[in-house]
């Protein structure tokens, strides 16, 4: 059997990334070890420092990662060795506000027509996709994603870890309230609808007791945290912007009775009223924020409220388009959003508000694959306010430090995300290029995310390419599961 030394020797600087423990059958004690991947010669960023740590070797054993130390690491004989080649090792991303099942228009041509089986069948490629651009977690902040956590979880599909948060909690005529006019209220006149958007997306609740039975539900179904909106949206077209959505003792309750689960309750806020409703009430996650004034900044900052901007949902906007797709009132509410973003961003930076990254990206279901990788573009835009490592953290040490307010009720219970540290969940890239420097290198993660692990499993392979030796190279297609091969140039 091979060693690791004799790889090197033979293959020089070339990269040879295999378990070759099918050369030979395992011994009995192997059999029971949990396989080992060493990454040798790579430069760190472990999600939460300042600057990459160089010639560093990182062991990740089963779906954890066991050792992080400068220089060499030894490692089995049977360990698959990576040599890194001095490129970049960091968390894999993760994308704090998305919505899988969740397609434009909310209301519309999809309440007249959609099924949860083209949900379904949309979301596991959307999943797959997403995993490829390099995200290992997404936090789904509304709609039905607990089955494709479910699918992606038991190996069915492939994807990233996800934090579902189930049906919105919103009040009669809120943001998540995306009937047609004309349409009953399934709380008032019919229960139980039988429209898809109705079922999945929102739970409609007024008053304290219709809250509780709401956030329970969503508890029961798997949410590991809660959404509400306290203000108006521009997705929805029935609650004008200036609306204050839940009274403070709506807001209240639904903390009280996420807390009782141990979990937390996140708030969609435009307005700056929004804003103040939910942090004064205990709300840890602000969704959006665009139009904070800087006392709120300053709240939040004292707090330790939480904020998810989705600044290139704002930012990255095609105003003439939207013009197009939109009613003048909609439009006049992305107007008012484009040009509060900026403010909200230097207020928050300025404040030292925590911040996590998301999307929040929305299309149509036939384009929602394409559009999903518009995901990286987000990095971008968020260092025009911030250093590219403050960005990086965003979406790997802060975003794991959110995924943990959870508590008890996340699946992923192992270790922590977000961060390559001893004991945390090896889900990591090999990145071409050092994106401390050029945060540009993020927005290509087709050709510069050599490798994408999850779990302890590579997903993605490019190394392979480079690699000089034809024979290994066929070796490996053979162990090498077909619905991987796809990602990997093993021709
Ligand atoms: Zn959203």
């Amino acid at each position: 059997m091979f060693s690791h030394q004799a790889h090197q020797a033979v293959f020089g600087a070339a990269i040879v990334a295999a378990s070759l423990a099918f050369l030979a059958p395992p011994s009995v004690s192997e059999e029971r070890a949990e396989p080992q991947t060493l990454f040798t010669n790579v430069n760190v960023f472990d999600g939460t420092s300042d600057t990459l740590a160089e010639g560093m070797s990182v062991l990740v054993e089963g779906n954890l990662i066991k050792k992080v130390a400068k220089g060499e690491i030894r490692a089995r004989d049977d360990a698959t060795v990576i040599d890194g080649g001095e490129r970049t090792l960091m968390p894999g991303l993760h994308d704090m506000h998305t919505h899988i099942s969740i397609f434009r228009p909310v209301a519309g041509d999809n309440r007249i027509d959609m099924s949860p089986f083209l949900v379904g069948a949309v979301a596991a490629a959307r999943a797959e996709g997403m995993l490829m651009n390099g995200f290992t977690l997404i936090r789904d902040i509304g709609g039905p994603a607990k089955y494709i956590q479910r699918a992606i979880d038991a190996g069915v599909v492939v994807g990233p870890r996800v934090l579902p948060t189930e049906n919105f909690v919103t009040q009669t005529s809120g943001h998540g309230d995306f009937r047609n006019r004309t349409d009953p209220n399934p709380n008032i006149d019919v229960r139980g609808s039988t429209n898809y958007i109705d079922e999945y997306y929102s739970c409609f609740a007024d008053g304290p007791t219709e809250i509780r039975r709401c956030i329970r539900e969503q508890l029961g179904k798997g949410a590991t945290q809660i959404k509400i909106f306290t203000g108006g949206g521009v997705a929805s077209e029935k609650d004008p912007l200036h609306s204050i959505q839940y009274t403070p003792e709506e807001v209240q309750v639904a903390v009280q009775t996420a807390a009782q689960w141990k979990t937390y309750v996140s708030a969609h806020a435009f307005t700056d009223a929004s804003i103040r409703l939910a942090v004064e009430n205990g709300v840890q996650v602000i969704e959006h924020g665009p139009l904070m004034t800087e006392d709120s900044a300053k709240l939040m900052a004292e707090k330790g409220t939480w904020l998810v901007p989705s600044v290139a949902a704002v930012l990255a906007l095609d105003m003439d388009n939207f013009k197009k797709i939109s009613s003048p009132a909609t439009y006049a509410k992305g107007q008012m959003l484009l040009d509060g973003v900026p403010k909200e961003m230097e207020y928050a930076v300025k404040h030292g508000v925590k911040m996590a990254f998301g999307t929040d990206l929305l299309a149509d279901w036939e384009g929602a694959v394409a559009y999903d990788n518009d995901a990286n573009e987000e990095f971008v835009w968020l260092a025009k306010f911030m250093p590219n490592v403050d960005a990086l953290r965003m979406a790997t040490g802060n975003a794991g430090e959110l995924h943990a307010l959870s508590g008890p009720n996340t699946p992923y219970q192992d270790g922590p995300t977000g961060v390559v540290k001893e004991g945390a969940y090896a889900d990591l890239l090999l990145v071409d290029g050092n994106p401390l420097e050029d945060i540009e290198i993020m927005t290509e993660p087709g050709k510069n995310f050599r490798i994408i692990m999850k779990d302890g499993v590579v997903y993605k392979n490019t190394l392979l390419a480079d690699a000089i030796n034809l024979e290994l190279k066929q070796k490996l297609l053979k162990a090498t599961p077909p619905h991987l091969r796809f990602y990997g140039d093993y021709n």
